[in-house]
């Protein structure tokens, strides 16, 4: 039966961005307009690479290298915001973000705290961001999260064990250069994590209760092009290139307007209580998603088997009793998703112990 669809609510998307080889160094273009100081928050592999010297840095413009070694958090984001206003960062009249999804979040967070005060925290939730961030331009080098197109920076509060961002129509990038060169670097292994979470992103908003027509033309379209790059031979062709970076697109438009599901939550487990990184997270969490999503499920074995990437197995084997409580706690503290995938009586599928059923599987 298929469900009865909503109607789209009021949707906002990146209003502008140029896709094509080449094309950050359409970068000062877009900047023009608004020249004076930049803040420019760029992944830290890029420290010393020729990328470096492509970007529009000038004398007076602020740069902040973000290390995504590790997610982002909100104590470091407020630590980043208190050293960039010991350096009078507050002159900055544009941010531009280069780098995968640890990046763009930082700049989209940074972006917003500049104009708005307060602290990472504050924002966590829905529409409580009050004034437009800084003018923002995103430069996606990874693509897959959906970062440079989705209304959300995504933080882990580490007290609360809370994973959430700044859902807010001022958190969406204002321009997108989108070109496909950058992502040549990245490792294989990290090419098909951080990919899968597009794949993962739509086929959760397609199963899911809150869906609009437009949210799911998204959707499909990017899961089309995932299952043409990673069903293919060489994931990592330029053409492939080309498309993931497309569907990164369109599955951050999708999340504008729907919900993730049951895999985003359990995932998030995993992050916040054993540090796994989101797209490898996802992918882990995908092995045991059978009663879920069963033809998801076996279709992401074929790409990972068609690719050659191991996913880690076994990791919740062994944990104590405090561990499988506090990775409990911090599955179902995600009601949003886990509502749409599973309905507003979520708790009566995901009792304690089927949720740690579900991480012993993995
Ligand atoms: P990432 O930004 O954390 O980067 C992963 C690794 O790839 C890092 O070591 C980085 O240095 C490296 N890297 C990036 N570009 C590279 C390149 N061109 N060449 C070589 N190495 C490169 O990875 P990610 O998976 O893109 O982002 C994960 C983050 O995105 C998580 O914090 C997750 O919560 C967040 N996320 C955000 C949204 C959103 O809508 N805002 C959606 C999903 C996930
Ligand atoms: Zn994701």
């Amino acid at each position: 039966m298929t469900p009865k669809l909503h109607p789209a609510r009021l949707c906002k998307n990146v209003l502008h961005y140029v896709f094509g080889p080449g094309s950050v160094s359409r970068l000062e273009e877009f900047l023009a307009p608004r020249r004076g100081c930049v803040l420019f928050c760029i992944d830290s592999y890029f420290r010393g690479k020729a990328l470096l010297r492509r970007l529009p840095i000038r004398r007076g413009d602020k740069v902040h290298f973000v290390d995504a070694g590790s997610e982002p958090t909100t104590v470091g984001i407020n630590a980043s915001l208190r050293g960039l206003r010991r350096k009078r960062g507050e002159a900055a009249r544009a941010v531009v973000g280069v780098g995968g999804g640890s990046t763009l979040d930082t700049a989209k967070a940074l972006s917003n705290l500049l104009t708005n005060g307060g602290r990472a925290e504050d924002y966590q939730g829905w529409d409580l961001v009050r004034r437009p961030g800084l003018f923002k331009i995103g430069v996606p080098t990874l693509s897959g999260t959906g970062a440079e197109s989705s209304r959300t920076c995504v933080m882990i509060h580490p007290t609360s064990g809370l994973k959430l961002g700044m859902n807010s129509d001022h958190t969406v990038f204002d321009r997108l250069i989108l070109d496909p060169d950058l992502t040549r670097t990245v490792p294989r292994r990290q090419f098909f994590y951080t990919g899968l979470d597009t794949y993962v992103h739509c086929i959760e908003s397609l199963a899911g209760c809150y869906r609009n027509a437009v949210g799911d033309a998204f959707s499909r379209q990017a899961l089309d092009l995932c299952r043409e790059v990673f069903l293919d031979g060489d994931m990592k062709a330029y053409a492939n290139r080309e498309k993931l970076m497309i569907a990164s697109y369109l599955g951050g438009c999708a999340i504008a307007s729907s919900y993730v599901g049951v895999v985003h939550p359990f995932s998030a487990g995993l992050s916040v209580v054993l540090g796994v990184r989101h797209g490898l997270a996802n992918c882990i969490v995908m092995t045991a998603m059978g009663e879920f999503y069963p033809k998801e499920t076996a279709e992401f074995r074929r790409m990972a088997v068609r690719q050659r990437i191991h996913i880690p197995r076994g990791l919740c084997r062994g944990l104590d009793e405090a561990r499988h409580r506090r990775l409990y706690e911090a599955t179902v503290i995600h009601e949003k998703p886990l509502a749409n995938a599973l309905g507003p009586d979520f708790r009566k599928v995901l009792t304690q112990q089927k949720v740690r059923e579900v991480f012993l599987r993995m």
